[in-house]
């Protein structure tokens, strides 16, 4: 190393980034530095506050490993809360002084002289670091919708990523385009508090029952005054089983598990829908999982209210008033809200990342985007992401993902200070064969059954982990150091 303390630059103050600084800080490194483009931490947690925003992970599994909280309100917790948890962690481990705000970094570029990356921020700062730890996540960039006419609609209109809180909603009638977990979870809040929701569905969605329900006092006081109790939901065998028997079922689509799934969701379609033209309507046409499946208490409850209208037929056109369906049906409209998803397929982008032997991520991930073992990259030695392309995605927690991932990096690291190593990187003969492999598998899993979501890349492969939770828990817990080149 040419530096006595290796220098750690990290891309963003999302859960991932958070959680890089807090484990580098712990292990003793004291030159960790956060560059966040937005002026407050959070990432996803601070861009989505649209009304009904909950997390459909239990909460004390959706918790760092190493920060519990007993004072989570209920099963899930909604969206502000989870915000709020992230900056308590933040101040608890005092990294607001690490983290430079409105510091949007343009460029990485790996130098062949002491120091290794150099990073640059749109405004002009230059700093220097041996480490980059990528944690730009990946839904961050609002996806608008090519819809005809939406330019000339005269009411209010924007992202649910973007929501607009000076907008009074009582009162007014809403059409909300969209029905993944945001869609859903907007449309069921807006529905309960008496608003008149046109709810316009591309293809309909498979819904999984869950229960939510309140943490009273007394367990808090429980939870505070026992990790065990904490614990015991955390890694509640029900849950944790659960999780272990959907990933297998997601790589095994004629599995027991993946027909229990599909099971739960069909009962909860034909037994909580009583009109039989509208359980039609809400019926999808591919299996369940195949998209991102939503976990809903009241999705069903709240579509059979009398306020809440849902169109299957397809837009037309969005006139100035409202929005025109195919069927010819004109619905006027006060405001439209989009929940149309994410750009997927960016990752780091459009940072510019320059490694070495005139390496671009740009090139590298131009026919898909991957890492070996989602977290290097060959020619970016020292480079390494967290929930970075092929990780694994689904309904479980991507923190306790991103914490096996850190337990990977910790250890490329630590080779790299210890062997007095400048760098390491993944080689490209080790990418291709982890790519090959995965690509293989990724094909066979329910993602791949024949739906459309973001999911899947370009050329309709899913950019996931293929494989189920354990042989990722056992992935991450030594890294093959052949398959990497040390510089
Ligand atoms: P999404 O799952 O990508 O859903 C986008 C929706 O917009 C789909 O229903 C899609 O229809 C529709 N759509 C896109 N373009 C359209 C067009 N031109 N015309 C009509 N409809 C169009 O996005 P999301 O709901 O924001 O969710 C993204 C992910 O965020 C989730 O899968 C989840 O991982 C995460 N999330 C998590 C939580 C949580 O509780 N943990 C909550 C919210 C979001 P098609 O299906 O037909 O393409």
């Amino acid at each position: 190393m040419s530096q006595p303390q290796p220098r750690f630059i990290i891309l963003g103050a999302g859960m991932s980034g958070i959680l890089a600084a807090i484990k580098l800080r712990t292990a003793g490194h004291t030159a960790v530095s956060v560059y966040e483009k937005a002026d407050r931490i959070g990432g996803t947690w601070r861009d989505n506050s649209y009304p009904g925003l909950s997390c459909d992970v239990p909460a004390h599994a959706y918790t760092y490993e190493f920060a519990p909280n007993p004072e989570w309100s209920g099963y899930y917790a909604p969206g502000p809360e989870v915000q709020a948890y992230f900056e308590k962690v933040v101040a608890d481990h005092d990294l607001m002084p690490i983290i430079n705000f409105n510091a949007e970094i343009i460029r990485c570029t790996w130098r062949d002289t002491p120091g290794n990356w150099q990073i640059e921020t749109r405004d002009g700062r230059i700093a220097e670091a041996e480490f980059i730890i990528a944690a730009t996540g990946v839904l961050h960039h609002p996806k608008t919708p090519d819809i005809a006419g939406l330019d000339d609609f005269a009411g209010v209109k924007f992202h649910s990523a973007r929501w607009d809180h000076s907008v009074p909603l009582e009162g007014k009638k809403i059409g909300v385009i969209g029905n993944g977990s945001t869609g859903v979870q907007l449309v069921t809040a807006l529905a309960k508090r008496g608003i008149e929701v046109v709810h316009f569905q591309r293809s309909p969605q498979w819904i999984m029952p869950v229960v939510q329900f309140a943490y009273t006092e007394a367990e808090k006081a429980v939870f505070r005054q026992s990790r065990e109790a904490i614990d015991a939901i955390r890694y509640d065998p029900v849950y944790f089983g659960n999780i272990q028997r959907f990933t297998k079922g997601v790589v095994d689509t004629e599995s027991p598990m993946m027909k229990e799934i599909e099971g739960y969701c069909l009962m909860n379609l034909e037994q909580n829908v009583r009109d039989p033209v509208l359980r039609e309507k809400l019926r999808p046409t591919y299996r369940a999982a195949c998209k991102r499946l939503i976990y809903s208490p009241d999705y069903y409850e709240a579509a059979q209210r009398p306020n809440l209208l849902t169109i299957t037929c397809g837009i037309d056109t969005v006139l100035p008033g409202g929005i025109r369906d195919k069927d010819g049906g004109v619905h006027d409209l006060d405001l439209i809200a989009l929940c149309t998803g994410f750009h997927s397929d960016r990752f780091v982008r459009p940072i510019s990342v320059e490694g070495r032997r005139g390496a671009t991520l740009e090139a590298a991930w131009k026919e898909r985007c991957n890492g070996y073992y989602a977290i290097s990259i060959p020619d970016f030695p020292n480079f390494f992401m967290l929930n970075g392309p092929t990780s694994p995605v689904g309904n479980f927690s991507l923190i306790d993902i991103a914490e096996r991932q850190w337990s990977y990096i910790e250890q490329l690291v630590a080779r790299v200070i210890d062997g007095n190593a400048r760098g390491i990187a993944a080689t490209t003969a080790a990418l291709a064969d982890y790519e090959s492999r995965r690509i293989t598998a990724a094909k066979a899993t329910i993602f791949g059954s024949g739906c459309t979501s973001w999911y899947l890349d370009a050329h309709g492969v899913p950019i996931t982990w293929p494989w189920d939770y354990d042989t990722f828990a056992e992935a991450m817990a030594t890294p093959e150091f052949e398959a990497f080149e040390v510089i």
